[in-house]
């Protein structure tokens, strides 16, 4: 829901099937339950949703081909969008945060990206963080894990429940905890949910995914689930209570951690 104390720099539109699409390179600012104040670095070519996974529970819909005429924003043009926008806001945001349509590090010049809004952030809001959601699926790659270590902050998803399901393609789970340890310090940001016949909450999926919590040793571990409308609409929410207990099992395995439900 949009926030009325907040300027609108940039607007969502929904899909005709399901989620909605951001339309502009920079979007927000938005108050994030986990963030704070965030301004948005949608990278992904418009009228697309492009990733690396296909999580049911993606609030911008399954993934898309990319769309007619669509193309990748060049580095120039990221960081000019958001020096307008810092320019634009007067008072900086609490942080700066590659999201939007999809896979930011899916971007061909994803290094060059970083380089050229660093320049801009420090220039225009050096107090703000400078962060990225990512599916740590390729940080695996030199060049990507470089890019992403300039960073002041990595969100790196890791959740409970069947990877094929939860996150909708099958991926080497070892060597993603590997890639997102890598990456230290790192968050850990875990969606946890239910589908019809699984379910990410289950004292099954917590025994399977707390030894990959472990093996990343986050510095923070992020617990939420649904806030707004999944891909997949039978997808079932599940109760604090329950997100709770589960934190606690993740306070014992990594008791130096900040362990955080939302
Ligand atoms: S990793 Fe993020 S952007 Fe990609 S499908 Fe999952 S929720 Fe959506």
């Amino acid at each position: 829901m949009a926030d009325a104390t907040l300027p609108v720099l940039g607007a969502k539109s929904p899909r005709p099937d399901a989620g909605s699409l951001w339309d502009t390179i920079v979007n927000g600012p938005v108050r994030s339950r986990r963030l704070g104040v965030s301004l948005g670095l949608n990278l992904i070519p418009a009228r697309s949703k492009l990733c690396t996974f296909d999580c049911p529970y993606c609030e911008c819909g399954f993934n898309t081909p990319k769309a007619p005429e669509a193309r990748w924003p060049s580095p120039d043009e990221v960081a000019h969008s958001l020096r307008r926008a810092l320019t634009r806001l007067g008072t900086p945001p609490d942080c700066i945060t590659f999201a939007g349509n999809g896979e930011p590090t899916m971007h061909p010049r994803f290094p060059v990206v970083v380089d050229r809004v660093l320049v801009v952030r420090d220039e225009l809001a050096p107090r703000c963080t400078l962060g990225i959601l990512t599916n740590g699926l390729a940080a695996g790659k030199p060049a990507i894990r470089d890019a992403l270590l300039r960073l002041d902050a990595r969100m790196v998803k890791l959740d409970p429940g069947p990877p094929e399901l939860v996150n909708g393609v099958r991926y080497d789970q070892a060597r993603l905890v590997a890639d997102a340890r890598g990456l230290a310090p790192v968050i850990v940001q875990a969606m946890v949910t239910k589908g019809s016949d699984w379910d990410g909450s289950s004292e099954a999926s917590l025994a399977a995914w707390l030894p990959l919590v472990a093996a990343v040793e986050p510095t923070v571990v992020h617990l939420y689930s649904l806030d707004r409308a999944p891909a997949d609409p039978t997808l079932q929410n599940v109760p604090r209570e329950r997100l709770e207990a589960m934190a606690v099992a993740v306070r014992v395995m990594l008791p130096g951690s900040d362990v955080k439900v939302f």
